[in-house]
C-alpha cells in the first residue's frame, strides 16, 4: 500500500486575500484567480475570498487550511462566559395605515412612561421605554418594556434583511372599523416569517360603527385565531384615541415576553443594533441603538460596519446623559465618524487595537468574495435550503391579477411531497415591492412575478440584495419550475443491502476500539468499506466499521461463501465466537416527486 503523505498544513483567517492564499500556497497570485474562476467564484488579486473557498483552493495544493483564531473570535468567546438574566421585550407595532399606530404610541407613552417628569416628556429618539405594575407572587412590580417608535413595515423588514431581528413582539394594529386591509396581511406575513408573536390591538373601539367580531373573523382567515375562540393569538381591544385598555394590552405583551424567556448578560461588552441614525448640529454622527447584551459605557471604543470609535457620550430615550445602557434600553450613542446604516450592528470592545482590527476584518469581509455568495433565484435557494435542512419552499407571487394568483396557487397544490411543503409567505396582485424583495432576503424565500411588473427601484434592491426575480408569462413553466427546486431540496433516500454474512469463530485480538478476529462467510460476499452490523443470538448489539480483511497473510477485497478470513475492524463491540457479522451497503438514491394528477 502507497504511504499517505502528511498533508502540509496552513492556517488562514476568516477572510483570506488572494494574495495571501497565493503566498502560503506558494502559488502565483495569477493562478489562484484563475483557480478561483474555475470554481465559479470571480476575485480579483486585491480581493480576499471568505476561509471555505480559500479551504477548497488550498485542498487543490494538497494542503489542508486550518481556522486561525483572530480578536473577534476572542471577544466572541469571552462575551459567551457571562450570565443571562431576563430582559425586558422590544416590541413593534404594525398594521394598515391610518389604523392607529402612532395615535398607540403615543397613548402608550402618555399612560406610563419611567419616571414621569413635572416638565413632561420630550422623546427624543426614535425608541421609547414605558412600564406597567403587574402583581407577581401577591407583590405588585414596575416590568418594563421598549417601543420602537418607527411603525411600518419597512424598517422592521430592513432590519432584518441585515439578519438581526431586534423585535421580541409585534402588536398588530386593526381598526375596528374597517377590519383586516392589504397591509394587515402584509404585517402578519413579516411577522410570521420572523417568528415573532403577534398581539392584536383592535384599534378605535370608541366608534359606532367598530365590530370587534369582525375584526376577528377576518384575522382567523388569516390564521391568527383568538385565545377565547381557541387559538393562540392574544387580541385586546383598545381606543387609543381614548385611552381605553391600554394597560391591558401592556400587560399582554409582559405575558407573551414571559413565555418567550428573553434574557441575555448584563456583564460584558455591549452588543447593540442601529435603529436610526443622523448627524446633528453639535453632537456629530449619532445613532439610536437598541442594546442587546452586555452594557454600554461612556467610555467604551465600539466597532460598527467597518467603523470604529470611541463613545463620546450616550442619551437615555428622553435626552439625559446616562452612564450606563443595557439590555433591551434604547439610546443615542454620539462620537460616530459617520452615521452608521440602519439595522448594523455595534460592538463594545477591550481596545482600540482590538477595534482596529474588528474593523479593518469587517470591511474586508464586505468585499469578500465566496462560493455561497451568488444570486439566489430558485435553484440557490433549494440549495441552500437543503443544506440547512429547511424543509419548506417559501414563495413570494406576485400576480397580474386575482385569477391568475388564484390559478397558480392551484397548480402549486397540485405538486406534492411528503418531505418538503411550499408555502406562501406573501401574495398580492400588482408589481413586486420592495416589501417583498426584504421579505425574500430576510427568509430566504423566492419572488415569482407572474405577468407582474418589477419596477427599477425595486430591480435595484433586487440586485443589492442578491435576490433573483423569476418571471413568468405562462402557468405551466411556473409549475414545472417549482417541482424541479423542490426535487432538488429532497434529502436522498438511504437504501441499504446486506451483501453477506460472516460468523466469529475466533476472537485473536482485542483494544478498546480496535480488534481482529477470524471468521468464516456463511453467506453472499463481504468487502472491505461497508458498514458491518453485529448480531448475537439474533439481536443487533452494535456496529463496526471494515479497517482491512486478509486471506492468510494477503489483503484481499473480497471474500465469497464458505472461505475463511481474518477481519481487522474498528469499534467498541466486544465480539465473541458465535457472532455473526452483516456486512451492509449504504447508498443514497435521489428521490423524485410525484405529481398528484
Ligand atoms: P397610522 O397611519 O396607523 O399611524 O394611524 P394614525 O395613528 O395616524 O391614526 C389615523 C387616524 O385615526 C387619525 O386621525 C387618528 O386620530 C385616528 N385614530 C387613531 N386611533 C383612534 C381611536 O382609537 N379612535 C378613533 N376614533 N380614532 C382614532
Amino acid at each position: 500500500m502507497p504511504q499517505t503523505q502528511e498533508k502540509k498544513k496552513i492556517s488562514l483567517p476568516e477572510v483570506v486575500p488572494v494574495k495571501l492564499l497565493a503566498e502560503e500556497l506558494e502559488a502565483s497570485p495569477a493562478l489562484i484567480v484563475k483557480k478561483l474562476l474555475e470554481m465559479g467564484v470571480l476575485a480579483t488579486i486585491n480581493e480576499s475570498v471568505d476561509f471555505d473557498t480559500a479551504a477548497i483552493v488550498a485542498d487543490e495544493y494538497e494542503v489542508s487550511a486550518e481556522r486561525k483564531k483572530d480578536e473577534t473570535d476572542i471577544e466572541l468567546e469571552e462575551s459567551s462566559k457571562y450570565t443571562a438574566y431576563d430582559r425586558p421585550p422590544v416590541v413593534t407595532v404594525m398594521g394598515h395605515v391610518d389604523h392607529g399606530k402612532t395615535k398607540l404610541l403615543d397613548a402608550i407613552r402618555k399612560t406610563n412612561v419611567i419616571e414621569t417628569e413635572s416638565g413632561g416628556i420630550t422623546q427624543h429618539i426614535g425608541a421609547y421605554k414605558t412600564k406597567i405594575s403587574m402583581k407577581e407572587r401577591k407583590k405588585t412590580i414596575d416590568r418594563e418594556m421598549t417601543f420602537i417608535d418607527t411603525p411600518g413595515h419597512e424598517a422592521f423588514s430592513a432590519m432584518r434583511a441585515h439578519g438581526a431581528n431586534i423585535t421580541d413582539i409585534v402588536i398588530l394594529v386593526v381598526a375596528a372599523d374597517e377590519g383586516v386591509k392589504p397591509q394587515t396581511i402584509e404585517a402578519i406575513s413579516h411577522a410570521k416569517a420572523a417568528k415573532v408573536p403577534i398581539i392584536v390591538a383592535i384599534n378605535k373601539i370608541d366608534k359606532p360603527e367598530a365590530d370587534p367580531d369582525r375584526v376577528k373573523r377576518e384575522l382567523s382567515e388569516q390564521k391568527l385565531i383568538p385565545e377565547e375562540w381557541g387559538g393562540k393569538t392574544p387580541m385586546v381591544p383598545v381606543s387609543a384615541k381614548e385611552g381605553k385598555n391600554i394597560d391591558d394590552l401592556l400587560e399582554t405583551v409582559i405575558l407573551t415576553a414571559d413565555l418567550e424567556e428573553l434574557k441575555a448578560p448584563t456583564d460584558g461588552p455591549a452588543r447593540g443594533m442601529v435603529i436610526e441614525s443622523k448627524v446633528q448640529s453639535g453632537k456629530g454622527a449619532t445613532a439610536t441603538v437598541i442594546i442587546q447584551s452586555g452594557t454600554l459605557k461612556p467610555s467604551d471604543v465600539i466597532v460598527s460596519e467597518g467603523e470604529y470609535a470611541k463613545v463620546r457620550f450616550i442619551e437615555d430615550w428622553r435626552g439625559k446623559r446616562a452612564q450606563t445602557a443595557h439590555p433591551s434600553d434604547p439610546v443615542l450613542v454620539a462620537g460616530f465618524k459617520k452615521p452608521p446604516k440602519v439595522g448594523s450592528q455595534i460592538r463594545s470592545v477591550k481596545s482600540e487595537k482590538a477595534a482596529r482590527q474588528i474593523a479593518e476584518k469587517t470591511r474586508r469581509d464586505n468585499s469578500v468574495k465566496s462560493l455561497s455568495s451568488k444570486g439566489t433565484g430558485l435553484g440557490e435557494v433549494s440549495k441552500v435550503a437543503k443544506e440547512e435542512g429547511i424543509k419548506e419552499l417559501r414563495l413570494i407571487i406576485r400576480a397580474d391579477t386575482k385569477g391568475s394568483l388564484e390559478a397558480i396557487k392551484s397548480g402549486l397544490s397540485e405538486v406534492s411531497s411528503d418531505f418538503v411543503k411550499i408555502s406562501v409567505i406573501s401574495e398580492g396582485v400588482g408589481a413586486v415591492t420592495e416589501s417583498d424583495i426584504n421579505l425574500a432576503s430576510a427568509s430566504l424565500a423566492v419572488v415569482l412575478a407572474f405577468r407582474a411588473s418589477v419596477p427599477p427601484q425595486v430591480m435595484r434592491l433586487a440586485d443589492e440584495k442578491k435576490i433573483k426575480i423569476s418571471k413568468y408569462e405562462i402557468i405551466y413553466e411556473l409549475i414545472d419550475d417549482i417541482f424541479a427546486a423542490l426535487e432538488g431540496m429532497l434529502e436522498p433516500e438511504i437504501v441499504e443491502t446486506v451483501l453477506g454474512k460472516l460468523e466469529v469463530v475466533k476472537v485473536f485480538f482485542k483494544q478498546h476500539n480496535r480488534g481482529i478476529i477470524g471468521g468464516r462467510v456463511i453467506s453472499g460476499k463481504i468487502s472491505p468499506g461497508t458498514k458491518i452490523t453485529v448480531t448475537r443470538n439474533g439481536q443487533p448489539i452494535g456496529e463496526l466499521k471494515t479497517e482491512s480483511i486478509k486471506i492468510g497473510a494477503q489483503t484481499v477485497n473480497q471474500v465469497t461463501d464458505k472461505k475463511e478470513c481474518g477481519i481487522s475492524y474498528l469499534g467498541t463491540v466486544k465480539l465473541k465466537p458465535k457472532d455473526i457479522l452483516e456486512f451492509v451497503l449504504v447508498e443514497e438514491r435521489l428521490r423524485s416527486l410525484k405529481k398528484k394528477i
